[in-house]
């Protein structure tokens, strides 16, 4: 492995003093209110190891908002409870190369969103899962509590309503998607109750060792904390997903920088996996202008260039 010296605990205080933001520069997340309260200079990174070890350094044990990380854990719980291709008729596997909430390649795919990380795509996820689960956020957190918490006098994983409820009544653009896949026949479920779910899966509150270890099921074949999440093939393949679209229109220049599959949110975190090794969460809230967050990016990339972890 390429845990070697200096040991992973230093190389990540040092990536914390480095990376660590020292101005404003970057932006808070437009349409969120409840996201724009996080101090500029939040750091955190955490390390979730397949043999069991948890290496952390800076805020890594302050929770906040996952937002789009969800969008890993829907696709896992919504892929484990499909009619094999059901999801998979209803979603395509392109990066984008455009804006998460764009809406624009909908009407050209006709109402077939081009991967599951961005919007629409994470809708008909969402919408694909309520059917099994009316209550999809809540299944969601159940998963997330299972695979991370509560741990060591710690809460776990919970929704901030208060952000779920600002950021629903902000969500004109999320309900426009939401109502063109209906007319296209790509939502089963009423866009209100698809959108709702969507929010409050996005308002999962988790810390980087949270989001660490709920993620490591990705870096151990499927196997989760307490039993098989996924199959090997399909844990790969989100895997790849994330890969080439994890970080939207940023995807081409995170796989140059970074060379691992990730997932970026809005607040600011960004989950990492190097198969077979471990599964990586670094949070800090200004954002790059794709809605990436900046100083995370950069960590990452010294993070894979310092200790060799890479897909390739
Ligand atoms: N809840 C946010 C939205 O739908 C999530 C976006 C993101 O994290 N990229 O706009």
């Amino acid at each position: 492995t390429a845990l070697d010296s200096p040991p992973l605990g230093l190389i990540l205080a040092d990536i914390v003093r480095s990376h660590r933001p020292r101005s404003e520069a970057g932006s808070i997340p437009a349409g969120i209110p409840h996201l724009a309260s996080p101090p500029f200079d939040r750091f955190g990174i955490a390390v979730a190891t397949t043999s069991g070890d948890v290496f952390s350094a800076g805020d890594a044990d302050l929770p906040f908002s996952i937002q789009s990380i969800s969008k890993v854990f829907t696709l896992a719980m919504a892929l484990g409870a499909d009619d094999p291709g059901t999801l998979w008729s209803r979603v395509l596997r392109e990066p984008s190369g455009t804006s998460f909430n764009s809406l624009v390649q909908l009407e050209v795919e006709h109402g077939i969103p081009r991967n599951p990380f961005i919007n629409s795509g994470a809708l008909v996820v969402t919408d694909h899962l309520t059917e099994r689960f009316p209550d999809a956020a809540g299944h969601v957190l159940q998963f997330l509590r299972d695979q991370a918490g509560p741990h060591g006098g710690r809460q776990g994983p919970f929704i901030d309503e208060a952000a779920a409820k600002s950021e629903l009544a902000n969500s004109s653009r999320n309900l426009a998607l939401a109502h063109f896949l209906k007319d296209f026949g790509n939502l089963h479920r009423p866009a209100e109750a698809v959108v709702e779910n969507y929010v409050r899966q996005c308002s999962i509150m988790m810390s980087c060792v949270e989001v660490a270890k709920a993620g490591l099921f990705l870096a151990r074949g499927g196997r989760g904390t307490n039993g098989t999440v996924l199959s090997r093939s399909e844990a790969k393949r989100i895997g790849s997903i994330m890969l080439t679209c994890g970080m939207y229109d940023a995807a081409g220049e995170f796989a140059y920088r970074v060379g691992l599959p990730g997932k970026s949110g809005v607040g600011g975190g960004i989950l990492v996996v190097v198969p077979g090794e471990c599964s990586i969460c670094v949070w800090s809230p200004r954002l790059d202008s794709k809605g990436n967050s900046l100083a995370g990016t950069a960590a990452l990339a010294d993070l894979s260039d310092r200790t060799g972890w890479s897909v390739f």
